[in-house]
C-alpha cells in the first residue's frame, strides 16, 4: 500500500516512510491510495473473531508486504490485550468503552500500534530516533506508555502548563526513563505549533531524526477503525446500520470510523460531537471552516481549535462538503450542559461517564430523534471518569475509588522542564538534549 499526502505536492511512501516521517514536508497528512474494501466473508465470520483477529483482518491490506503476516498478528495480540465492552444505557443507545487500556483513554490503541510497529521497523533498519509529541491531555500518556524502555527511542512530550487535569499530568510526568515532560508555558495549539515547527525544520531533523506520534502519524489512525467493526459485531444480530457519536478534538477517532465505512461497515450515519471547540460543528452547519484559539473546558482533551485532521476527513470525502454533510452531523455542548448530562444519566440509569463521553452520549441522544428509534446507537467512550475525579465527584457528590494503576502513578513525583512557548528556545532544549 502506498500513502499520499492530502496536499498532493510531495510523492507517495510506503507505510514505514509515512509512519517515520509523520508529516509530509508539503503540511499535508498521509493518507493510504486505496481503501481496501472487506470481502463478506469478513463481516460473516466476525462474531466469532477474537479481537486480534479481526484487527490482523483489517490492518493486513495497509501494511502488506512490509510487515509480514506472522509479525504483524503478534503486534496486534500484544497491542490489544484488554478489554472492549459494548454496555447498554438504555433504548438502543450503547456506550463502548475504549478505556482498559493502560492509561484508561482510547488513545491506547494508535500508540500501542505504532510503538510495536516502529520498533519493528527499526529494529529491521538498526536505527534510533527522537518522538516528538504535542498533547492536550491523554495523548502524551498514552505515547508515553506505549514507549516506554523501547531501546533506540526518546520521546520528548509537549503540554499546555496548568491545562491539563492533575491525573494526566502526573501520567505525563512520571514515566521517565527515555521519556521527557516538557511543561509549555501556552496552549496545546502552541505545543502542535512548535512540534510542527521542528518537523518542518530540516538541519534539525538532521541531527536528531526527528518522528510524530500524534494522532497524525497514520499508524494512529488506522487502528481507531478497529473498534466500529468490533461494536457492530457485538450488537445482536448484526444491523442493517448503526449510528456512532464521536466525542472530538483532532477529529482522529472520528477519521478512524470514516475510515472503517468506507471499508464497507453499515453505517448510517456519525455525529461529530465537541466541547464549545465547535469548529468542525460550525463546518458542517456552514460549509465554512474557521480554525481559532481553542477554548478551555471540563472535556480538555477535546479543546482544539484547529483539528489537526480535518484535511483526512475531507480528503475521505473528496473534497466533498455535501458528501461529508450527508453522513455528518454535528453537535456542541457547554461545561453547564455537560455537567447535567453526567449527573442525568448517574441518578437515572447508574452509568458514570467522563466529561468527553458524556457530550458524546448527550449528541447521540438528541440526535435520535432523527432516526428510526430502532436502530442501535453507539456513543465512543473515550475515557474512564475516574481519570476526571475533580470534574465528576462534585456532579454527583460522592467520590469514586481510583483503580490502583492510577493511583500509584499519582504517588509518584512530577518531573518536567518549563519552557516558554517560542520556537527557538524549544530548539535549543532539544539540541542540548542530544540524539538518542
Ligand atoms: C483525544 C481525546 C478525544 C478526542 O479525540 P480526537 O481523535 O482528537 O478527536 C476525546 N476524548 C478523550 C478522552 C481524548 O483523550
Amino acid at each position: 500500500m502506498k500513502y499520499y499526502s492530502t496536499q498532493r505536492k510531495v510523492k507517495e511512501v510506503s507505510f514505514e516512510e509515512a509512519i517515520f516521517k509523520g508529516l509530509p514536508d508539503d503540511n499535508g497528512l498521509y493518507m493510504p491510495e486505496v481503501i481496501p474494501k472487506l470481502p463478506k466473508s469478513f463481516f460473516e465470520s466476525a462474531e466469532d473473531l477474537p479481537f486480534y483477529q479481526l484487527a490482523f483482518e483489517v490492518l493486513s491490506p495497509f501494511v502488506k508486504g512490509e510487515i509480514n503476516p506472522d509479525a504483524l498478528l503478534g503486534i496486534v495480540r500484544s497491542a490489544f490485550d484488554f478489554d472492549i465492552p459494548l454496555v447498554h444505557i438504555h433504548d438502543q443507545v450503547y456506550s463502548l468503552e475504549l478505556f482498559h487500556g493502560p492509561t484508561l483513554a482510547f488513545k491506547d490503541f494508535g500508540a500501542r500500534f505504532m510503538a510495536r510497529a516502529m520498533a519493528y521497523f527499526l529494529k529491521k533498519q538498526g536505527r534510533e530516533i527522537n518522538i516528538l509529541v504535542a498533547t492536550s491531555g491523554d495523548t502524551g500518556s498514552a505515547v508515553a506508555q506505549g514507549f516506554f524502555e523501547i531501546p533506540g527511542i526518546k520521546v520528548t512530550i509537549l503540554y499546555p502548563s496548568g491545562k491539563v487535569s492533575k491525573i494526566q499530568e502526573k501520567q505525563l510526568t512520571t514515566v521517565g526513563s527515555n521519556v521527557h515532560a516538557l511543561e509549555v508555558e501556552g496552549t496545546f495549539d502552541d505545543c502542535q505549533r512548535l512540534v510542527k515547527a521542528a518537523f518542518l525544520d530540516v538541519p534539525l531533523n538532521k541531527k536528531l531524526h526527528l518522528s510524530s506520534a500524534n494522532s497524525i502519524n497514520i499508524a494512529r489512525l488506522l487502528p481507531q477503525s478497529l473498534y466500529y467493526f468490533h461494536a457492530w459485531r457485538t450488537l445482536a444480530g448484526y444491523p442493517d446500520e448503526a449510528i456512532f457519536s464521536v466525542p472530538s478534538g483532532n477529529f482522529g477517532n472520528l477519521s478512524g470510523g470514516i475510515l472503517a465505512k468506507k471499508m464497507g461497515l453499515p453505517v448510517r450515519g456519525f455525529i461529530a460531537a465537541t466541547n464549545l471547540n465547535r469548529i468542525v460543528p460550525d463546518y458542517i452547519e456552514s460549509g465554512k471552516f474557521n480554525p481559532r484559539s481553542s477554548i478551555a473546558t471540563i472535556s480538555n482533551a477535546m479543546d482544539v481549535g484547529n483539528p489537526s485532521n480535518f484535511q483526512r476527513m475531507m480528503a475521505l470525502y473528496n473534497g466533498d462538503y455535501n458528501a461529508l454533510k450527508k453522513e455528518i452531523s454535528g453537535f456542541y455542548l457547554d461545561d453547564e450542559a455537560t455537567r447535567q448530562v453526567i449527573s442525568k444519566v448517574y441518578s437515572e440509569y447508574d452509568y458514570l461517564m467522563c466529561p468527553h463521553s458524556a457530550i458524546g452520549y448527550e449528541a447521540l441522544k438528541q440526535n435520535r430523534k432523527n432516526f428510526d428509534i430502532k436502530m442501535p446507537g453507539i456513543f465512543l467512550s473515550t475515557a474512564s471518569p475516574s481519570k476526571f475525579t475533580d470534574v465528576v465527584e462534585p456532579v454527583i457528590n460522592n467520590t469514586i475509588s481510583m483503580p490502583e494503576r492510577l493511583q500509584q502513578i499519582i504517588d509518584r513525583k512530577k518531573q518536567s522542564t518549563v519552557i516558554g512557548s517560542d520556537y527557538e528556545t524549544f530548539r535549543e532544549f532539544l539540541l542540548s538534549q542530544g540524539p538518542v
